[in-house]
């Protein structure tokens, strides 16, 4: 199913953002894309990449002839950009645009809608593109990133059901595959398969980068310890953000990992190779069968 257009708001035209804008012009369609963010450079460079057509540096300024507006942004500044969408559309009186989000964390996200959208909340379709990179801003944006990837939706049961369906649409269109979950089995999920393995990845380079051979360290740094590491070149602020808005599932996950690194120490240190072994013959099973 593809959806058609008339006016799309992207609000954050990095990675993210710019992916969907560039994908959604690939496929024609969409008429016009208007950006807004926070840097007058990342616009200009958005535009002259060709992700958007034109920019407005108010937000609210830029969604008022909006069908859709697409929000982009780390997660800690979500409250601040609803409220100026809120107040955007009220000015202008635009009473159908969908909003809808990209945030990695749902639950909170859902919380902030429904404070600042009140009595409006059901314009609001919480999303979650299931794709990204290490990198950030408009020029790591690409068309193909959506493509034969998951986007989990968190409608509520207030939900405008022809919203979500113009949402899925929308991500069809770009070549993703949509699923439907509560917010807070997605922030469970989310925090055991992406935000522990970021948390992993940054701790680890962390943690060499203040041995005493650190130079010995990275020299010699091989395959096994780019894939684990690769994701630690993610931006800061964004994995601050996603931390902070999921925090208590990542807490719980941290633990688990912790019991689980305490028994492989355990074993380790009593040099039980029957026990290494299995658990290592378990894991391979394990990721085999979900990977291949
Ligand atoms: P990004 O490349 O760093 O882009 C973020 C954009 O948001 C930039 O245009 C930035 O503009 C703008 N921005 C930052 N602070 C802002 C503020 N206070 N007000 C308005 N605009 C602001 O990040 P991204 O990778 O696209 O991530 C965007 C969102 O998608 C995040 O919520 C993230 O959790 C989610 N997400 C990311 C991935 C991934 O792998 N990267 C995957 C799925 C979901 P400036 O350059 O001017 O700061």
């Amino acid at each position: 199913m593809s959806i058609s257009i008339n006016n799309l708001c992207v609000i954050g035209t990095g990675l993210i953002g710019g992916s969907l804008c560039l994908s959604l012009k690939d496929a024609a369609a969409v008429k016009n894309i208007i950006g807004a963010g926070r840097s007058e450079e990342t616009l200009q460079k958005a535009k002259q990449l060709g992700i958007i057509d034109a920019y407005d540096l108010d937000i609210s300024d830029a969604v008022k002839d909006a069908d859709i507006v697409f929000v982009s942004v780390p997660l800690g500044a979500t409250e601040s950009v609803f409220t100026q969408i809120a107040a955007g559309l009220k000015r202008s009186n635009n009473k159908t645009a969908i909003i809808t989000d990209a945030g990695s964390s749902k639950q909170r996200v859902q919380q902030i809608a429904e404070k600042v959208f009140a009595g409006e909340s059901n314009r609001f379709v919480a999303g979650h593109p299931i794709a990204g990179t290490e990198n950030s801003g408009p020029a790591a944006a690409f068309a193909d990133l959506y493509k034969n990837r998951r986007v989990i939706l968190t409608p509520t049961a207030d939900t405008d059901a022809a919203a979500v369906k113009r949402i899925t649409e929308l991500w069809q269109t770009v070549g993703a595959e949509v699923e439907s979950m509560g917010a807070e089995h997605h922030d469970k999920v989310l925090a055991a398969t992406s935000h522990l393995p970021h948390m992993l990845a940054f701790g680890l380079v962390h943690c060499l980068e203040n041995m005493e051979d650190i130079e010995d360290v990275f020299r010699f740094a091989a395959g096994g310890f780019r894939d684990v590491t690769r994701i630690a070149s993610s931006d800061p602020t964004m994995w601050r953000d996603i931390c902070l808005n999921n925090q208590q599932p990542i807490l719980d996950m941290m633990k688990r990992y912790k019991d689980e690194l305490d028994m492989l120490y355990n074993a380790l240190e009593a040099g039980d190779g029957g026990k290494l072994m299995e658990v290592f013959e378990h894991a391979k099973q394990t990721r085999d069968k979900f990977t291949h």
